[in-house]
């Protein structure tokens, strides 16, 4: 069997194959042999709950979940790993790789297409280049998954899973609450890689909601008002919000008291419950 986290197993496989790493493409392969077998553990998957990967490399994840699951679909967008993970993947008969870009393929038709109405989770050590769109396509789409496992650098971890209240919580990890609970896994160091990159990187799960934390009237509203109101992070909530909606100063100020929240206040203060109160008010105007 094939160990993918033997370096120069890794090496004389990718170079037989003419293949040479694409900073681009966010190319970071996972040669930590403690890492994938973590992953695949937690992420979810089982013998009744399928997996889609998102960028599969050289399969060393998709080998381990592989072992875990009935079924892994793994979609990567460089045809020239495709070969590779024809040799590399040769031993399972329960992998599908498909050769597409994970921001543009249908994943709603694709989930029904492959895994029908069954369990499905998304598992992968993601391009850092895609890193929050992809995750919020997935949440904005509402896919019919149980949870998100990925890898993330370690700075985008701590954006995306930041508590509301916090000097780190933003418009992704508000959206990203509004969705899912977050939650911090386990650290990988930057040596774990090849080739390594310059910073660490961090597992992180989110568990998809089956109703959101607060009550908006107005879906889109609400997003509106989050991104309005952490457009300008060094200004008040207010400023932001007048100039993110493209509202007078005193409309907002009489908007946010009766919402309950003053008017010198900041975004990152804000829970969600009160930017919920902030998007009812304005859909009531
Ligand atoms: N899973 C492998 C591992 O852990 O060693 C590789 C992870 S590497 C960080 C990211 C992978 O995503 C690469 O194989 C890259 O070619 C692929 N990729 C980059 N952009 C993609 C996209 N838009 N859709 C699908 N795959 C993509």
């Amino acid at each position: 069997m094939s160990n993918l986290t033997d370096i120069s197993y890794v090496k004389n496989i990718l170079s037989k194959h003419g293949f040479t790493f694409s900073k681009a493409l966010g190319q970071n392969f996972l040669i930590n042999p403690s890492v994938c077998p973590k992953m695949a553990q937690m992420c979810g998957a089982g013998q009744n709950v399928g997996v889609i990967e998102i960028g599969p490399g050289a399969g060393v994840l998709t080998n381990e979940l592989a072992e875990v699951s009935y079924k892994v679909v793994a979609i990567e967008l460089d045809k020239r790993l495709l070969p590779v993970l024809d040799e590399t993947l040769s031993h399972h008969d329960n992998i599908k790789i498909i050769n597409g870009d994970a921001m543009k393929l249908d994943l709603k038709a694709l989930i029904k297409e492959e895994f029908g109405e069954g369990h499905v989770v998304i598992c992968a050590n993601l391009p850092y280049y895609i890193t929050s769109p992809v995750i919020m396509r997935i949440l904005e789409e509402k896919l019919p998954i149980d949870s998100l496992t990925v890898m993330v650098q370690k700075e985008a971890a701590e954006r995306i899973c930041a508590a509301p209240g916090t000097r780190q919580s933003g418009a992704v990890s508000a959206a990203v609450r509004y969705y899912s609970e977050p939650e911090m896994l386990f650290k990988v160091s930057a040596g774990s890689f090849l080739p390594a990159p310059k910073v660490d990187s961090e597992v992180i799960k989110l568990r998809i909601l089956d109703k959101p934390p607060v009550e908006a009237a107005d879906e889109k509203l609400f997003f509106k008002v989050v991104k309005a109101a952490f457009l300008q992070r060094r200004k008040t909530l207010a400023n932001s919000l007048s100039a993110g909606l493209s509202m007078p100063k005193a409309q907002i100020n009489s908007l946010l008291e009766s919402a309950g929240i003053k008017s010198n206040a900041r975004a990152e203060e804000m829970t969600m419950q009160n930017f919920a109160d902030i998007s009812n008010a304005l859909s009531r105007l």
